[in-house]
């Protein structure tokens, strides 16, 4: 009868990088399969096998998936940008909402400027006309519409309740 500890048949992806026998419990098998090298390479690379272990076993069984793919995430970003890693994407991204929120605030200015002058709901038409061609800046131009569209559904909702 096989033990516990007895080596699988195909190593996973880690016990193939690390070149050691891959056991039936193995920490890393359910998480880094064979044909995963690539994703366990760059782990180790920036964490250490050893230290992946530890976190993995520190975790409840049901948390260690997402603790998996965030360490990845990580990895991936550290590699493609040393300096900064994955927080030169958080950085950007809070840029990213500082400037939607400040877009938004503007836009909501616009919209209440608009009704003081006595926008109804049958001029949201022109309104949004108007609205459109007030960020005309490339990137993110959709969202920033959608946006802006969605505060007019909701002032000319609002008007109509108020009607
Ligand atoms: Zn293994």
């Amino acid at each position: 009868m096989a033990d516990s500890r007895s080596s699988v048949q195909s190593p996973c992806a880690a016990c193939k990088l690390l070149r050691r026998r891959c056991v039936i419990d193995c920490i890393f098998a359910p998480y880094f399969p064979a044909d995963q090298t690539l994703m366990f390479s760059s782990v180790h690379k920036i964490f250490g096998a050893s230290n992946v272990s530890k976190m993995l076993q520190e975790l409840p069984e049901n948390k260690r998936w997402d603790a998996v793919r965030s360490l990845v995430y990580e990895a991936n970003a550290r590699i493609e940008d040393p300096v900064y890693g994955c927080v030169g994407v958080i950085f950007l991204l809070q840029q990213e909402v500082v400037r939607l929120q400040t877009q938004l605030m503007q836009a909501q200015a616009e919209i209440m400027r608009l009704q003081v002058q006595g926008w109804k709901p049958g001029m949201i038409t022109s309104g949004i006309r108007k609205l459109d061609n007030f960020h005309e800046e490339p990137g993110n131009t959709c969202f920033t519409k959608e946006v802006i569209h969605q505060s007019i559904d909701t002032a000319s909702g609002v008007d109509m309740l108020f009607r």
